[in-house]
């Protein structure tokens, strides 16, 4: 016991002093998503597959946009996986606190066209 306190003490702590010191980004994190949503054709097939109704799609085809919903999402990737235009990416942003519940719901609205239909989230 007293070896094994003397051998721990001689080593660096395995914690870190976070906010002011940041873990090291892994290979294939998984963090919050994020859509190109040019790449969008609005197949269906994210809001479908999540399984915390995360994503809320409005319109359709080319004209679709998406709301999605951070403070259901569980980070699993499967909106990735399935996205057959590679219109969704994860990121690697983790640090998601937020003060304000409604500044968890994000839109991917297009440039090129008018605002939709949001009602019902
Ligand atoms: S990462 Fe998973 S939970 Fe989050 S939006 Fe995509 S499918 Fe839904
Ligand atoms: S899976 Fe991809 S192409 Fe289909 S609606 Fe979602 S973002 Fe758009």
């Amino acid at each position: 016991m007293e070896r094994e306190l003397l051998k721990n003490a001689k080593k660096k702590p395995v914690t870190i002093l976070y906010p002011y010191e940041k873990a090291p980004i892994v290979k294939d994190m998984r963090a919050m998503v994020t859509w190109k949503i040019e790449s969008c054709i609005g197949c269906g097939l994210c809001p479908k597959v999540c399984p915390s109704t995360a994503i809320k799609m409005f319109g359709k085809g080319k004209e679709a946009e998406i709301t999605y919903l951070l403070d259901r999402c569980i980070f699993c990737g499967d909106c990735v996986d399935i996205c057959p235009t590679e219109a969704i990416e994860v990121t690697t942003e983790y640090e998601l606190a937020f003060i304000n519940r409604n500044e968890m719901t994000i839109y991917f609205k297009r440039l090129s066209k008018s605002t939709p239909k949001t009602e019902g989230i």
